[in-house]
């Protein structure tokens, strides 16, 4: 499959689809984009989306659904209560993942304030391998600690090691036996591991850390936003694994947990919802009383029964091999086509996005600058594309007693593919926007902020350059 480059040995991922529908896009001028950017006080988050050309901003509610997906809308029961929708997804959860109690919410976060509010009080210690940010909010709002389990290989960001996504086991074993079982009221596990970069957990490491919770009675829950592509790295690189399908291996990692947390917009194929599912009947009518408080009834959860069908059909064609195959190469073919060139991209590539490390792609741009961002801007004035900066601009902090200035340790920026949207070609045409702007890296200038709100700054700051 695929065809040879000039001299480069590198496969073009081959789309296992077809276009039924199309959504036009619109490259506006170079002198129009340098307005709009400066409009937008150099933050992206500020565009309007239809300025932009390629957009890879998150993979978060922007997959494309399948016309299987699309149909079901017409099958939507808007019923209050008791929808035929609601049945479908209970279904495909038991089908899918063996759990047979489905909560549904409007998204992801939304199944973590219920879950959480439910279970922890003041002091509890929830144990991750990297809580993602909503996930970290979710558990520090009730006063509980959020705490990250995940092994060294992690933090190496040039380290080939496929499962770098694992906990690690002294790490968990350490916490229970310095907090005691009883203020661990949950472990989670989030698969893939997205705030670690898009990486992979071993069924290896899942099964070792469900032995560790069942000997110790802690329950034991995924946060399951990408558990098919999870599944398609453990079919490629966990040894015994080669020869089993993805609805297999996916049916043995959710078998070692109790539930999970599910944002139904990354790997079930939709643009909006999530759900909370699990086996423990008497915890599942606990989290309805406060589903209906935040929520809605039981069968709908703050969604549309049309909503609910989507989901459930995304849930199984997500497992479908040439789909999970396309996507994880497709993510690997733009890293490896940065990487090719010489630009410094995180390693090895994760599921949903590849990171370009800006500190050392813009070695003259100090972290007080914003290097991140001013790659990010440069991309959207050199190319309408829209990426996002995960570094100082999101996360440096002053000290509030001396007033010093704290920066990540990481400068990175996120290319984040949106599933079954783009094509290689238009990929080719990021990477080929990437490397022109490394050929002339010196001229980008650094930022400073001119406006800051008091929390979640990158959101809505603006910036100028220096
Ligand atoms: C996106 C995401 C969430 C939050 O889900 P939303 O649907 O955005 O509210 C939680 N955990 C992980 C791992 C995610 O990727």
């Amino acid at each position: 499959m695929g065809r040879k480059r000039k001299g480069v040995d590198m496969k073009t991922p081959l789309e296992p689809y077809r276009v039924k529908v199309v959504e036009p896009i619109r490259l506006v001028d170079r002198q129009r984009r340098e307005e709009l950017i400066r409009e937008a006080g150099f933050n992206v988050f500020n565009l309007r989306a239809e300025d932009i050309f390629i957009d890879l901003l998150t993979d978060s509610g922007t997959s494309a659904m399948s016309m299987h997906q699309w149909a079901g809308l017409m099958e939507g029961d808007e019923s209050y209560a008791g929808c035929r929708n609601f049945y479908h997804l209970q279904e495909a959860v038991e089908e899918v993942m063996g759990f047979p109690f489905v909560l549904p919410t409007h998204q992801g976060r939304a199944a973590e304030n219920v879950f959480f509010t439910t279970l922890l009080k003041e002091g509890d210690v929830v144990p991750n391998n990297i809580h993602f940010d909503t996930t970290r909010a979710n558990v520090e709002y009730l006063k509980a600690v959020a705490l990250d389990c995940v092994v060294d290989e992690a933090k190496d960001t040039q380290l080939e090691h496929p499962f770098k996504g694992n906990m690690d086991p002294e790490t968990l074993k350490a916490a229970i036996r310095q907090y005691g079982s009883e203020r661990i009221p949950v472990v989670l596990m989030t698969i893939t591991n997205n705030s670690g970069g898009g990486q992979p957990v071993s069924l290896a490491n899942i099964r070792e850390i469900s032995r560790i919770c069942r000997e110790n009675g802690i329950p034991f829950f995924f946060d399951a936003a990408r558990f098919a592509e999870n599944a398609y790295f453990i079919k490629m690189r966990e040894k015994g694994c080669e020869h089993l399908s993805i609805s297999e291996i996916v049916r043995e990692m959710f078998s070692y947990a109790d539930g999970c947390l599910m944002s139904a917009k990354k790997d079930a194929l939709v643009n909006i919802g999530g759900f909370i599912a699990l086996r423990d009947e008497a915890l599942y009518h606990r989290l309805q009383n406060l589903l209906i408080l935040r929520e809605g009834f039981p069968t709908y959860g703050g969604l549309a029964g049309r909503d609910l069908e989507a989901i459930a059909r995304g849930l199984r064609e997500v497992l479908d091999l040439s789909y999970l195959q396309f996507r994880i190469e497709q993510t690997a073919y733009l890293g490896q086509l940065l990487d090719q060139a010489g630009i410094p991209v995180v390693k090895p590539f994760g599921g949903h996005a590849v990171y370009v490390d800006a500190k050392q792609f813009l070695p003259h741009i100090p972290q007080s600058q914003f290097p991140g961002q001013a790659l990010t801007v440069a991309l959207y004035r050199e190319a309408s594309v829209r990426v996002v900066e995960i570094g100082s601009l999101m996360f440096a902090a002053r000290d509030p007693q001396t007033g010093e200035m704290h920066y990540p340790d990481l400068e990175l920026v996120r290319f984040a593919i949106p599933r079954r949207v783009y094509t290689a070609s238009q990929l080719e045409y990021v990477a080929r926007a990437v490397i022109e702007i490394g050929e002339k890296r010196e001229k980008l200038r650094g930022l400073r902020l001119v406006y800051e709100p008091p929390f979640l700054r990158h959101f809505t700051a603006r910036l100028e350059e220096v």
